[in-house]
């Protein structure tokens, strides 16, 4: 047969088939947003049909660029062919093709089988009608239905019995048929068939046959259908070739349902990830990384309770959820599942807390915990904790895992950028804060609080202690200074190191009153508790709701009364009174004489 008259053939029973299979094309179109199926011979082509695709350079670029299946059958005189389609490559588009022409190949490839193109005979329309099935319906029930009525009506004295490898919902769709869950051990020859994917004939009941066929997927065995026929029932390799052909398009009904859930699954979790990585990306606190997880983890396990923690450094546990230090059982859960980790850096999954003696919680039966590591370092974890026995799917497990897995670099990042914030506002010889972070507090303060006092000290004749005792020792002074003035002062309060020698504290919300207090007992115990002694001197000044200051005002009055307390012998606090009036920096340096050369900021 020539190459013309040989494709010519083709076309014509593909068309026929094409119109038997699909007489509504429709319903088809749903399914694909772009499609191109044909069946070829080595490099002859029968376009099948093709959906949706524009201009001609549209219909190449999808041929040579999109998702491209092929499944390769056996003409009636030997002469290899394939179906193929092509679909733009997203991932809906790809598993549906992969679905649709796995469905359809069996009763493609059957009707091309026999040398009659284009007649079909009686199996031929019954594949079809259940293959028409595939397409409309994911229902695994419905196509087995269909393949069973295709039975009855060939052997309409048949019986049928299947043996289903898992507990799939069909019954409800097969009322009259007798299913059998798992494969009955008692029954050998399902056995053997549900194991070697081979048909298995008996004649054992009287004056009947007992047909075992393998409802194969791509993958593997699905069930086994069990058809007894009567022996006067003409079964030739045609028959045979049919049933199979039908038990297939049922294993691959059933293959379909699996992998369809499983994919959407896979598709959803893949899209959780890949959310969560997005959200964590942006540059968030650790404590709002660990808001914007609990949220995604809410998506796929509603009711768990979950606790965020951190271990720092020295193994201090970090919680970045609320109200761990008011629970006893948090805490010691905390160090249970530390400890586990210690022993096994392996997230774990209790499904009955109870019954282990590690754990013990009043409210909750279930628990997961996974760990965060960083290069093998356990740097926290997340735990989830169910009221139920269990409370968790092994799936939700793995999900939790990988989400955790892929947001650990963002607690890294985010706890990193926490302590680079901490060095840039920390002065490194005292460890008090910067100067440039006290002036944004003072900032903050003066638009919040209703008042606020602020010191500022300098040690005295600190040139001449470092003249006597060197540098060294005058930084080891500086830093006894820090402390002392450390702890002198409450959390709210702000220290930080000014600039060489000179030191400063900001009281949010304490009067004049307060703040001389708290100069002086800094003043005293400086000069009592250093060594070498050294001793300092302090201004203090003060606002209060309704003057106008600003952060330079303040430092302007603190620094003249600092130069008083200078002037008037040192070891020493004077204040610059209460700011009651507004007043411009520039008028109070007019009033207060500033002329004589002391800028405060080049000191
Ligand atoms: P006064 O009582 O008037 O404040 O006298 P003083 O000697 O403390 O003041 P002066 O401004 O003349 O000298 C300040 C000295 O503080 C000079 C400088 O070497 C020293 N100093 C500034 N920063 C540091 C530091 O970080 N470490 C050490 N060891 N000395 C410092
Ligand atoms: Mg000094
Ligand atoms: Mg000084």
């Amino acid at each position: 047969m020539d190459g013309g008259v040989f494709m010519r053939g083709i076309n014509h029973a593909v068309n026929h088939l094409w119109e038997n299979l699909f007489p509504e094309e429709k319903e088809l179109q749903a399914l694909f947003t772009c499609a191109i199926f044909y069946v070829s011979r080595g490099k002859e082509r029968v376009r099948w049909t093709t959906f949706s695709v524009g201009s001609k350079e549209q219909t190449v670029e999808l041929e040579e660029k999109g998702f491209r299946l092929e499944k390769t059958f056996t003409l009636w005189n030997g002469t290899p062919c394939v179906i193929g389609g092509c679909v733009p490559k997203e991932d809906t588009q790809k598993d549906r093709l992969i679905t649709f022409l796995t469905a359809i190949f069996p009763a493609v490839s059957y009707y091309f089988s026999f040398p009659n193109e284009g007649n079909t005979n009686k199996y031929t329309d019954l594949l079809m009608e259940v293959t028409k099935k595939f397409h409309v319906s994911m229902r695994a029930g419905t196509v087995l239905k269909k393949m069973i009525d295709a039975l009855k009506e060939v052997y309409p004295t048949s019986e049928v019995m299947l043996y289903l490898a898992q507990e799939w919902d069909v019954q409800k769709d097969l009322p009259e048929v007798p299913i059998t869950y798992g494969m009955a051990l008692e029954n050998e020859a399902v056995q053997e068939v549900y194991l070697t994917a081979r048909i298995h004939v008996e004649n054992s009941r009287k004056g009947w046959s007992i047909l075992y066929i393998p409802l194969r997927g791509q993958q593997g065995v699905y069930g086994v259908l069990q058809l007894s026929l009567p022996h006067h029932h003409v079964y030739h390799p045609i028959a045979e070739d049919f049933i199979k052909t039908l038990a297939d398009m049922g294993g691959k009904a059933l293959e379909n349902r699996e992998l369809y859930k499983s994919s959407r699954t896979l598709v959803k979790d893949l899209q959780l990830i890949n959310e969560t990585s997005h959200m964590l990306n942006s540059k968030l606190k650790v404590e709002e990384t660990a808001r914007n997880l609990e949220h995604q983890i809410k998506k796929f396990i509603p009711y768990g309770k979950t606790i965020f923690l951190m271990l720092e450094e020295d193994n201090n546990i970090r919680p970045l959820t609320d109200n761990f230090y008011e629970n006893k059982e948090l805490q010691d859960l905390a160090a249970t599942v530390f400890n586990q980790f210690h022993q096994k850096t392996e997230a774990f999954i209790f499904s009955d807390i109870k019954a282990s003696p590690c754990f013990q919680m009043e409210d909750y039966q279930s628990i997961m915990a996974v760990p965060m590591m960083q290069s093998r370092e356990i740097i926290g974890t997340v735990i989830v904790l169910g009221e139920e026995k269990e409370a968790f799917t092994f799936h939700q497990f793995r999900l939790l895992q990988s989400l955790i897995e892929h947001s650990t670099l963002a607690f890294i990042n985010a706890s990193l950028q926490e302590k680079l914030e901490l060095m840039v506002i920390t002065d490194q010889l005292t460890q008090l804060y910067s100067r440039h972070y006290l002036d944004e507090k003072i900032r903050d303060s003066l638009q919040k609080d209703i008042q606020g006092t602020f010191l500022l000290l300098d040690i005295d004749n600190f040139k001449q202690v470092n003249d006597t005792h060197g540098h060294q020792v005058g930084d080891e002074i500086l830093i006894q200074v820090a402390n002392i003035i450390r702890s002198n002062i409450r959390s709210g309060d702000v220290a930080a190191r000014w600039g060489g020698e000179e030191l400063a504290v900001y009281l949010p919300r304490a009067d004049l009153h307060a703040g001389k207090k708290v100069a002086w007992r800094i003043v005293e115990n400086i000069a009592r508790e250093t060594n070498p002694p050294v001793t300092i001197s302090g201004g203090v000044t003060t606002w209060k709701h309704g003057d106008h200051v600003s952060v330079d005002l303040l430092v302007l009055r603190a620094d003249e009364a600092l130069y008083e307390a200078k002037k008037r012998g040192k070891n020493q606090v004077v204040d610059a009174g209460v700011l009651t009036e507004a007043k411009s920096v520039d008028d109070f340096s007019k009033e207060n004489d500033l002329s004589r050369g002391r800028d405060i900021h080049n000191r």
